[in-house]
């Protein structure tokens, strides 16, 4: 579990486990090469550093799996891992690998496509490198295509690949993806995973350029990494172990920057660039061999390469899929997808999902098991109706359930998640829009007003729309008719005294009867229509405008404030 410079030290002292690193005698220590009595006490602290960090649990800090568990010294290799690999490994191979998987000789384990490989250490840096690929003539319906191993030979021919292959083989058959009949290959697993959606969903959000605001601190013993929006808040965090904090430095350490001490080891960390180059390299496409030949590279292989999908890679081999779950924020109503530690509980994983991007996101997690599944669609359609003073058109849009209940859209704004709604405790409502030939607006989302002026040219221009299936009409609308003149005149009154004529009386129309001074009004309102439930009067362009126009101030009152008529 040390780095290497520790591990060779405490060797040298015949050091292998903490109760003989306890039993040790501070003299001991000194005989390390390179310690002494100055850096004796640094050498202590980090050593400490790193057991705390593995033994974690009991103060109460996140005990985030590591990418390679060793397995104990007692356990044995599965049976089923070793028929699986038969075609590929003698017995004793196996056994030799697992012993190198049980020695902690397995420093760093990666994987990349359908290539997967292990950085080993003995005296110095080596990796070996294996290719899956499907076989569905034979049971294992797997392959491993090809094997190299830097120590061994660097390509591997025969059918009796080395132990460093096995250790490799049997590590990436032992992972927390669950399967549903028989072991498989994390490779080859992986792109069916929810990981790989997040790792791909992060690639499609950041692309492969260096994100803003990308943050890597040390905090009690873990590392966190956490990236913010433009306002500074953060929408990603993950804590991780010191161990993968080496890899993601030696692998993206131009990325972000880290302020705080990390021990790096300079061959591991050269050794792992080679290694990776190694892989990504071994898993190309025949047309990416080429494009790389001209120095060109596929879309594909920036995103595979990129940090996201490295990041995705490792939440997959240290979270369990059934520790991840959906929330929804309460402050901002943004979703979130969080992941626990299997032992602690706390929170080692938090994503917030941008808005417009929930519902397609959240769907596609739900089709792998996690989260709610999408509702049935609701139909989008439109209510129409005059207000009550009927002097505008209200125009809105709402959305008919499954089960007949109607919701009005504006009032779910604040559930609107790009095109669909989020209904508290149901899930994400989808939304079957109206064709648009036969819409009223672009925005199908919020309540439009129609003021009277412009009621009757809006009722002209979309009648496809007010004759749209599904639309809820008033039907006055439909028997909509505009008038130049009233269909009566009323007069009770006429009486003239000196220059002027005093008239009274009121128009009719339909049913409806308007007072002279009701229409003046409207004029010096600026109405152009006066409106009606059927019948509109138009006050503009007609015979009666010079009427019409005379203007409120031509009503007469008498002493008690009643009106006595208009004034000619
Ligand atoms: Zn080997």
């Amino acid at each position: 579990m040390f780095p290497t410079a520790r591990y060779e030290a405490l060797n040298e002292l015949g050091i292998e486990t903490v109760g003989e690193l306890l039993d040790s005698s501070i003299k001991d220590f000194l005989k390390i090469s390179g310690v002494g009595p100055k850096n004796l006490g640094n050498f202590l602290a980090h050593t400490f550093d790193y057991i705390f960090i593995i033994n974690k649990p009991e103060f109460g800090l996140p005990s985030v799996i590591q990418d390679i568990p060793a397995p104990s010294a007692e356990s044995a290799l599965d049976i089923h891992t070793k028929l699986l690999l038969s075609p590929w490994f003698s017995d004793k191979t196996l056994k030799a690998g697992f012993k190198l998987l049980q020695g902690d000789r397995l420093r760093n384990v990666l994987f990349y496509r359908n290539c997967a490989g292990g950085q080993f250490y003995l005296k110095k840096f080596h990796y070996s490198v294996l290719t899956f690929d499907d076989a569905p003539q034979i049971s294992q319906r797997f392959k491993i295509s090809h094997a190299e191993c830097e120590l061994c030979d660097r390509n591997q021919r025969t059918h009796e690949y080395c132990r460093h292959s096995a250790a490799v083989a049997i590590r990436f058959l032992d992972h927390l993806v669950r399967e549903e009949w028989k072991k498989m290959p994390l490779p080859m697993l992986y792109p069916d995973t929810i990981w790989y959606l997040i790792g791909r969903f992060l690639f499609d959000l950041h692309g492969h350029g260096r994100p803003a605001g990308i943050n890597v601190r040390r905090h009690k013993g873990m590392w966190h990494l956490t990236v913010e929006d433009e306002n500074k808040k953060p929408w990603f965090s993950w804590i991780f172990t010191p161990w993968l904090m080496r890899q993601a430095v030696a692998l993206f350490g131009n990325k972000f920057e880290y302020h705080e001490g990390l021990e790096v080891d300079d061959a591991e960390r050269d050794h792992l660039g080679d290694f990776f180059v190694r892989i990504t390299s071994l898993a190309r496409t025949s047309t990416e061999v080429e494009l790389n030949e001209l120095c060109e590279r596929s879309i594909a292989q920036e995103r595979d390469e990129s940090i996201w999908l490295w990041l995705a890679g490792k939440f997959c081999m240290t979270i369990p899929a059934e520790n991840l779950h959906v929330e929804r924020s309460g402050e901002d109503g943004l979703f979130y997808i969080a992941a626990d530690d299997s032992v602690t509980g706390s929170e080692v994983l938090n994503l917030t999902l941008p808005r417009d991007k929930t519902p397609d996101f959240l769907a596609s997690l739900a089709v792998r098991g996690i989260g709610e599944k999408p509702l049935p669609p609701a139909k989008a359609f439109c209510k129409i109706y005059f207000d009550e003073d009927e002097s505008s058109l209200i125009v809105s849009p709402r959305l008919r359930l499954n089960d007949g209940t109607v919701l009005i859209r504006e009032e779910m704004e604040a559930e609107r998640y790009n095109r669909c709604y989020y209904l508290e405790g149901e899930g994400f409502l989808p939304v079957e829009e109206q064709k648009r030939d036969v819409v009223f607006f672009d925005n199908p989302c919020s309540t439009t007003r129609v003021d009277s002026n412009d009621v009757p040219a809006f009722l002209e221009q979309h009648r496809l729309a007010l004759h749209a299936k599904g639309n809820d009409v008033d039907p006055a609308l439909f028997k909509f008719d505009i008038q130049d003149a009233p269909d009566r005149i009323e007069l009770n009154a006429f009486q003239a005294d000196e220059d002027w004529c005093y008239l009274s009386g009121r128009y009719g129309l339909g049913k409806m009867t308007i007072s002279l001074e009701q229409l003046m009004a409207a004029r010096n309102n600026g109405l152009e229509y006066l409106p009606g439930k059927k019948k509109w009067l138009k006050l503009t362009d007609s015979q009666l405008e010079w009427f019409h126009n005379l203007g409120a101030e031509r009503i007469c009152y008498d002493s008690d404030g009643r009106s006595r008529g208009i004034r000619l």
